[in-house]
């Protein structure tokens, strides 16, 4: 079944398009990221998935059904939106109850749904805390059970953990998505740190000018971008002019590339830094030097500049961990690794 579909949505302000022509089909239960620089019209979308804001043209339906004319508020929707603070006065199982006290549902009914609520969110007994005393994450946990409250259909997430320090973000972006699985509501979470993205979503939508680039899981996207725009913003990689030589095959950097077709019009390739080899000077099929080494620990950047081009390539300290700016070295462009990409 669809949780989620999106047809032909656009929407101007003026005579600036911020999103257009917006196609998305999502079935019921998955965990959608949208991912994007600044700009790119992601809150946009989701405030007309919303219903806080009208699009300009184009259908929204949810579990099937045209929402298009609806309110906000009968759409039936959990959201948890940087303007939907909580209130700082109302105490932690206030807040949850919130939805519920506003319908009249009845005092030991609510308690019950708090209480189930805040297992699930790994706070149990935290109801009579004041809001005002919880850690950051605490408090994004509690927006998060309060969107819940009313069990809704689909879940909205705007940049939900981004105020969180990197560790305790990494820590929650795995609790959220298992909260995710468990309760399989469909989820769309607005975010523009393709980690966060990769970590979480069943389907990751790319969007640049309010575009969508492309759709796909996180490793499709990942493996087979569809553009150097998406290769480029998911995690980092070498792009690399592609020609043809006079029998039309690969060549990039003046050499031959064997194992990759090049198409007939302007190309990149896209070869990722964990996939590029080091092998000795005089045995590679480009040859470069390297002119600088981030040690990050855990796995070492080496940057090699070959040609005109620089190509970074990543290896953990065990593969290697002796190589110097100023040093000869090869490399070996694995033709299963890499992408070509037609501009
Ligand atoms: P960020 O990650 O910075 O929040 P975003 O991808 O969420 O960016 P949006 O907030 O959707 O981007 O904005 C998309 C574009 O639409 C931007 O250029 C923004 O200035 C413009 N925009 C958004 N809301 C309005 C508005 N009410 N009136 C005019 N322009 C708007």
């Amino acid at each position: 079944m669809s949780g989620l579909q999106l047809q032909n949505i656009s929407k101007r302000f003026g005579r600036f398009t911020a999103v257009e022509n917006v196609d998305l089909e999502v079935p019921q239960g998955q965990f959608v990221c949208l991912l994007g620089p600044s700009g790119c019209g992601k809150t946009t979308l989701l405030r007309m998935i919303a219903g806080l804001e009208e699009q300009s043209s184009g259908r929204i339906l949810v579990g099937g059904e045209d929402v298009s004319g609806v309110p906000t508020h009968k759409r039936n929707l959990g959201m948890v939106f940087q303007s939907l603070a909580l209130f700082p006065h109302l105490t932690v199982g206030e807040n949850i109850a919130y939805p519920l006290r506003i319908r009249g549902v009845e005092r030991t009914k609510q308690q019950e749904r708090v209480e189930e609520l805040l297992n699930l969110i790994h706070l149990p007994g935290f109801a009579d805390r004041p809001v005002s005393k919880l850690s950051g994450g605490q408090r994004q946990r509690v927006a998060i059970a309060r969107a819940l409250t009313l069990s809704p259909k689909l879940f909205l997430l705007d940049e939900p953990l981004s105020a969180l320090d990197a560790k305790l973000r990494e820590a929650m972006q795995v609790e959220l998505r298992q909260l995710q699985q468990k309760l399989g509501i469909t989820t769309i979470v607005v975010t523009h740190d393709q980690r966060e993205a990769m970590t979480m979503a069943d389907l990751v939508v790319v969007m640049g000018e309010g575009r969508v680039r492309q759709a796909a899981s996180p490793v499709e996207i990942y493996r087979k971008p569809a553009d150097a725009f998406v290769a480029d913003f998911i995690g980092s990689t070498n792009l690399l002019e592609l020609s043809r030589d006079g029998a039309g095959r690969a060549m990039v950097l003046d050499r031959l590339l064997p194992g990759i077709a090049a198409p007939e019009g302007k190309a990149q390739l896209s070869v990722r830094p964990e996939d590029v080899r080091l092998v000795e000077a005089g045995t590679g099929s480009l040859s470069g030097e390297v002119t600088f080494v981030r040690d990050l620990g855990g796995t070492i950047e080496t940057f090699v500049q070959v040609g005109q081009a620089t190509i970074v390539a990543v290896t953990t300290p065990r593969e290697r961990s002796d190589l110097k700016p100023g040093q000869k070295i090869d490399l070996e462009l694995p033709a299963d690794a890499c992408v070509v990409l037609e501009k």
